[in-house]
């Protein structure tokens, strides 16, 4: 298996304490692929860009972060290789940082006109990790709610696959999420709910918004959950047997297109288009925090707004929480719906499918909803 792997080149059984090296390498190594990766998009836009970003790009904010990410690697490079006696992840760090400099590194001109045509969002996937990683990896290793999970938990290489099937597609995969919300939009002609809404202040538009999405994500996501064939795509995404920030983005395609799909209808039939592109920041921004294995809490928050061991009680093989807190933003909605459990100060014990095995790896998990013939009702 690849995890083993790399797991077995790059791993050693020294400490992983501040200070020991350990922390610097992963940096360098991390930085390195990210500075590449970035250099190759540079030589290569028309086809490892994504239309869809293109227009918010800054290029030369782009240049500085990727000339930063080169630097870092370096730097991180040269402290590892000082401190830690295993040095196949500095030296992997500034070998990455040394070709992305040889290739052209953060200056590789963009010569040619780029056309919308096909491409893969490799960009996305570089910028949503580094991006994701700075804000959420830090706060999992300085607070973490399980102090004895490590960022290189089992299967951590799995929920990278899952993140980059997420990014790369992403070309056909918004165009299949935006594809029902367009033609509903066009074929009712309500574009007077969205200008009259727009009226609104902004920051009661957005809460709105935020409202409304997580009202069809409730409904969306309890169906995943209580109709055995939904159940089937929606199983993946709990086979989670330890939470943290990446371990939210494993999520069937299929699942992933129908949620986000069947959020932007209700969205985009009420709301005008300034207002749906904040809310998909912001629920990037917290489902994703949902998942982290980040212990602090603000308590006098939790009943009105969700922090991480809400969701995670969600994500419990526990009997008592399953089929449980199906919102992603407001609790509240699930005390409504009657679906509402969350005991007081406590995380679960444990994570993962209750009483159901399904395979490891993206392959196997990606053709286990089709290939199953009868699917045992959720959680039998
Ligand atoms: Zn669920
Ligand atoms: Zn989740």
């Amino acid at each position: 298996m690849l995890e083993q792997r790399i797991n077995e080149i790059f791993g050693d059984d020294g400490p992983t304490r501040f200070g020991s090296g350990w922390w610097s390498g992963v940096l360098s190594a991390f930085f390195g692929l990210l500075a590449f990766g970035a250099v190759v998009c540079l030589h290569f836009p028309q086809v490892l860009s994504s239309p869809e970003l293109r227009p918010y790009y800054r290029m030369d904010l782009m240049r500085l972060v990727i000339q930063a990410v080169i630097v870092g690697a370096i730097l991180c490079g040269v402290v590892s290789a000082m401190l830690r006696k295993k040095k196949v992840l500095a030296l992997t760090g500034m070998t990455l940082a040394l070709g992305a400099t040889l290739l052209g590194g953060a200056s590789v001109p963009i010569n040619v006109e780029l056309t919308a045509g096909p491409a893969i969002g490799l960009d996305w996937f570089l910028l949503d990790m580094l991006l994701m990683t700075l804000i959420f990896s830090p706060i999992e290793v300085l607070w973490p709610a399980y102090p004895q999970q490590s960022v290189f938990r089992p299967q951590w290489m799995n929920d990278i696959v899952y993140f980059l099937s997420t990014h790369l597609p992403i070309q056909i995969t918004s165009f299949l999420i935006l594809l029902p919300a367009t033609q509903l939009t066009s074929t009712l002609n309500v574009a007077f709910i969205a200008e009259a809404v727009g009226k609104l202040p902004w920051l009661v538009q957005f809460l709105l918004a935020i409202l409304v999405a997580d009202l069809a994500q409730y409904w969306i996501h309890r169906s995943f959950h209580k109709i055995p064939f939904m159940w089937r795509f929606h199983a993946i995404h709990h086979s989670s047997k330890a939470l943290d920030w990446i371990a939210g983005s494993r999520a069937h395609l299929v699942e992933d297109v129908v949620v986000r799909g069947g959020i932007l209808i209700p969205m985009m039939l009420i709301f005008p288009q300034s207002i749906n592109v904040a809310y998909l920041f912001f629920v990037n921004f917290h489902a994703t925090w949902a998942h982290c294995n980040f212990g602090p809490t603000i308590k006098w928050l939790e009943p009105y707004f969700i922090q991480p061991r809400f969701h995670h009680w969600h994500h419990t093989s526990q009997v008592e929480s399953i089929d449980k807190n199906f919102a992603i933003h407001f609790p509240w909605i699930d005390r409504i719906f009657g679906t509402y459990y969350f005991p007081k100060d406590r995380w679960p014990d444990t994570y993962g499918l209750h009483q159901e095995n399904i395979p490891f790896g993206f392959w196997g998990q990606f053709f286990y909803p089709l290939w199953r013939r009868k699917a045992p009702p959720p959680h039998a």
